[in-house]
């Protein structure tokens, strides 16, 4: 039910966990994070608490500067460590969040398993890693296979997705919120300010079929169609 991602010069699961518990009114049932730290993608999740999620952390060596994070309110799937997001696709080197659902996700899925996909979830959010994981190959950018993916997506969705070898998170919006904070040296994505309030009271509010590449040095926003568009810049005043 919220959504996180951080890119910045130093650690990220930090910033991500702290942006989760402050998504954490918005209620949930199950918690993770993902991290690439430019030699791959590690993801912590399971059902329960953010602090749950934070033990297990505690655990793991998560050192890198770009993380997703989801806190989960099931609509598909029951509230389960494998249902938990991030979802990978079948390598483990892209991993993505999703809040929403996605209605064509049986005709999706039915697709990718006769290609020889196997899923390791119940939820319709699995479909979007292996259609990101189907559309990026030797011909192609993490980027063009991001809005491949997105094209064939019917519902409500904010997504964002990390590739074990591109130094970006990538994001879009369609019925589900998804803001941007603009930090001194670092971006934030989330589902809604509280996250990253902290940091910085810069935003941006994406609209629907805004598509945002977020790279440590800059942000590119499109439409769906690679249309270049311009968001304005905001100042939450959070204190009126
Ligand atoms: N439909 C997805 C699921 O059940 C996402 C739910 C959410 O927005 O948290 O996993």
């Amino acid at each position: 039910c919220g959504i996180i991602a951080r890119i910045g010069p130093d650690e990220a699961i930090p910033r991500v966990l702290t942006g989760l518990e402050n998504l954490e009114y918005r209620g949930y049932d199950s918690a993770g994070v993902a991290l690439q730290n430019g030699s791959g993608v590690s993801v912590v999740k399971c059902s329960g608490k953010v602090n749950d999620l934070k033990e297990r952390v505690d655990g793991t060596h998560l050192d890198g500067n770009i993380g997703i994070g989801h806190t989960r309110w099931s609509t598909h799937g029951a509230p389960t460590d494998e249902n938990a997001h991030p979802h990978t696709n079948e390598d483990g080197d892209i991993a993505v969040v999703h809040n929403g659902i996605i209605e064509n996700h049986q005709s999706l899925r039915d697709k990718l398993e006769e290609t020889g996909v196997r899923f390791r979830s119940d939820t319709d959010t699995e479909v979007i890693p292996h259609l990101l994981d189907h559309y990026y190959d030797a011909d192609t950018d993490p980027h063009t296979a991001f809005v491949e993916a997105i094209q064939q997506l019917e519902g409500s969705f904010a997504v964002a997705a990390i590739f074990d070898d591109e130094d970006a998170v990538f994001a879009a919006r369609r019925g589900s919120p998804l803001v941007m904070g603009l930090g001194e040296d670092q971006y934030f994505l989330a589902s809604d300010v509280p996250a990253f309030l902290e940091y910085t009271d810069e935003v941006v509010y994406f609209e629907d079929g805004d598509v945002a590449t977020v790279r440590p040095d800059g942000v590119d926003i499109t439409t769906l169609e690679g249309e270049p568009v311009d968001r304005e810049i905001d100042t939450v005043d959070w204190n009126p």
